[in-house]
């Protein structure tokens, strides 16, 4: 396989270790060039003489921590002014298991720099120029705990909320401009995150913990199916449909000028008239 064929290039954030070292590997297989970006060089050098290695695609590594401003900015600066680039996956993330009370808020809020603050300064970055040339991807790894934000601590449950908040928002925006938008939503893999996040993996039950290659290999599928959420783990995609369906019939009632009859506005006013 030679570079000149290249699918364009996919940029990755915390392609390092973990999911996103996976995507670098299926993503270059599939033809795409790369860029890989996080704060471990020695990490991203060995993975990108291995991936280009394998593969004959061109791979750049990109030190830089995302939560730094200079940093972001710089990695926002490539996807702006880089035309090759047709795909971003936004991934990089960290976790976090202890309860509010026993937290720590300046942790809790670098956690938000990452996960919320970065994601969206590159999908800003990356957007215009992707709409610009009428075709483009972002991926954006969110978490089950999106939607089930009791399970691990509730500041990392709100970021990946965030991300498929606004993950419906961009395939309402870009979906007709030629931009392809998917946001991932992984249960327990088998990563790093875990010991990051303060709880080793090998403490869950095994059966609910899935390896990182079969995960990135899932939600590739679910790209190619046109899935606009994927949730690797859940064996039912009704299940799915059936929620994001009552969302929407929701959300046509959900702002009105009259209170809900429940609430009994009227008949207290008038007794306090
Ligand atoms: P991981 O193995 O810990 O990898 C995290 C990656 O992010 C690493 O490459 C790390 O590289 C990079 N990173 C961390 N802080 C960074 C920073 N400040 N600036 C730039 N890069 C940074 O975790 P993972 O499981 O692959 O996580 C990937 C994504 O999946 C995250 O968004 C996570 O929330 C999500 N997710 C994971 C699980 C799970 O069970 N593992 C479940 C649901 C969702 P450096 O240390 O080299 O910077």
């Amino acid at each position: 396989m030679t570079s000149i064929q290249t699918k364009g290039i996919a940029l990755i954030t915390g392609a390092s270790t973990g999911i996103g070292a996976i995507y670098a590997d299926r993503l270059a297989k599939r033809g795409h060039d790369l860029i890989l970006v996080a704060r471990n060089k020695d990490r991203l050098a060995s993975l990108a003489r291995r991936i280009a290695g394998d593969t004959g695609r061109k791979v750049e590594t990109v030190e830089a921590d995302l939560t730094v401003a200079a940093d972001l900015r710089r990695v926002g600066d490539i996807l702006r002014t880089n035309a090759g680039i047709s795909m971003l996956v936004n991934n990089a993330g960290v976790g976090a298991t202890g309860p509010l009370v026993s937290s720590d808020v300046d942790k809790m809020d670098d956690m938000i720099s990452l996960n919320v603050t970065a994601l969206t300064r590159l999908t800003y970055a990356a957007a215009p120029g992707f709409v610009a040339r009428g075709h483009g991807t972002i991926i954006n790894i969110s978490s089950i705990v999106a939607i089930a934000p009791e399970v691990l601590n509730g500041v990392y449950g709100g970021t990946k909320a965030f991300v498929l908040a606004f993950n419906h928002s961009l395939v309402h925006e870009l979906a007709d401009k030629g931009v392809r938008v998917q946001a991932v939503l992984p249960g327990a893999t088998a990563t790093e995150f875990w010991d990051v996040a303060g709880m080793p993996v090998h403490h869950l039950p095994q059966q609910m913990v899935m390896s990182a290659n079969d995960l990135v290999d899932a939600a590739l599928a679910g790209l190619d199916l046109g899935e606009t959420v994927t949730i690797p783990s859940l064996p039912n995609q009704a299940e799915w449909d059936r929620y994001e369906a009552a969302r929407r019939a929701m959300s046509d009632k959900i702002s009105s000028a009259i209170p809900a009859p429940r609430y009994n506005l009227r008949n207290h006013e008038r007794i306090s008239a």
